[in-house]
């Protein structure tokens, strides 16, 4: 394992907030390198230097976690996408970048698991063993090639989460586990969210909480009271779109002729950075530890973030002056003046 002379997460956490960064399947669909539907991260093998790229512009935006790229670089993700035999190169190589932007600054590693969709609640014995087996191989590579822990995200289910909780911590690494919640109120096995984050706590998680489907709006309600009942710390890293009541989630956001928009044409419904930078400051507020941003999320929004917690970060150095801007900024030139009235309206 690559030595590394910085403070683990569990350290960093007990001096003050870690902020994350993810979102890097969405993002690098926009970029032209992960084929929507599928969302299989072959960007790792096929275009490492756009990956390496956006780990880069996460980590100068503030962001204190590499997140190596290996959601869905599962067994039965790849064999969707006819890549089954690239599975251990790409697991491998995702933590490699990781590590290799992570020196460039300060930043932890970690490795990544998430929903399977194998597991099956109605069958849970075998199952379990499918998902268990997907579960080591990837943290076995992953192991190998250096990471400081890790984070299994996006699980639909409770039990799955419990998998990747014991595998984790058979490998004694520090745990963070984050449920996703496209229902209305409980895991799709049944939990409450609440429950289920206190059950990961006390079977030993380290850090819990929620991340993707929604946005802050919907988000922090459900973590005020996970921080109520939880002791450990906690994580939020919801999606940057405006989610509401009648629509808590991004899958169930809708144009305004009824039209379903999740998972490409969801544009209309963005945060700005603005919105994201007081999501920081709310969670902040709130007691939540890890504070980070799901699908969605991109380099602008994480510096927003950083800033909106108190730090300069190094994409600081190129962040707004909008008073130096020529029409309406501090000082405008008396030959523009009369052009004025069409900018401001
Ligand atoms: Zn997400």
């Amino acid at each position: 394992m690559p030595a590394r002379s910085g403070r683990g997460i569990l350290e960093r956490l007990k001096n003050g907030v870690v902020l994350g960064a993810e979102g890097y399947v969405f993002e690098l669909e926009r970029r032209g390198y992960i084929k929507a539907g599928p969302y299989v991260p072959e960007v790792v093998l096929d275009s490492p230097d756009a990956l390496r790229e956006l780990h880069r512009e996460f980590l100068r935006a503030g962001a204190e976690v590499m997140v190596a790229l290996t959601y869905y670089a599962h067994r039965g993700k790849l064999k969707d996408v006819g890549r089954e035999n690239d599975l251990e190169a790409m697991n491998r190589q995702a933590v490699r970048l990781a590590n290799e932007v992570a020196r460039e600054g300060d930043a932890l590693v970690a490795g990544d698991i998430c929903n399977t969709w194998a597991y099956d609640p109605k069958d849970k014995e075998s199952s379990s063993l499918v998902v268990r087996a997907m579960y080591e191989e990837q943290l076995s590579w992953a192991v190998e090639e250096g990471i400081d822990f890790v984070i299994a995200e996006t699980n639909d289910y409770l039990g799955e989460a419990l998998i990747a909780l014991q595998v984790i911590k058979e490998l004694g690494l520090p745990a963070m586990v984050t449920l996703a919640s496209t229902r209305p109120h409980q895991t799709w096995d049944g939990y409450d969210f609440v429950d289920a984050c206190k059950i990961l706590s006390d079977q030993g998680a380290d850090i819990v909480g929620l991340n993707c489907d929604r946005g802050p709006a919907t988000m922090l309600p459900i973590i005020e009271q996970v921080r109520r009942r939880v002791s450990g710390y906690v994580a939020t890293q919801p999606v940057p779109y405006k989610t509401e009541s009648a629509m808590p989630t991004f899958e169930s956001l809708k144009s305004t002729d009824g039209t379903n928009i999740f998972p490409i044409a969801l544009e209309p419904f963005l945060c700005t950075r603005f919105e994201m930078a007081d999501y920081a400051r709310r969670a902040h507020a709130l007691g939540v530890n890890y504070i980070g941003i799901c699908c969605g999320g991109g380099p602008h929004y994480v510096r927003a973030m950083a800033e909106a917690l108190g730090r300069t970060v190094p994409a600081s150095r190129y962040s707004p002056a909008i008073e130096l801007h020529p029409m309406i900024g501090a000082k405008v030139e008396e030959k523009e003046k009369e052009f004025l009235v069409d900018w401001k309206g």
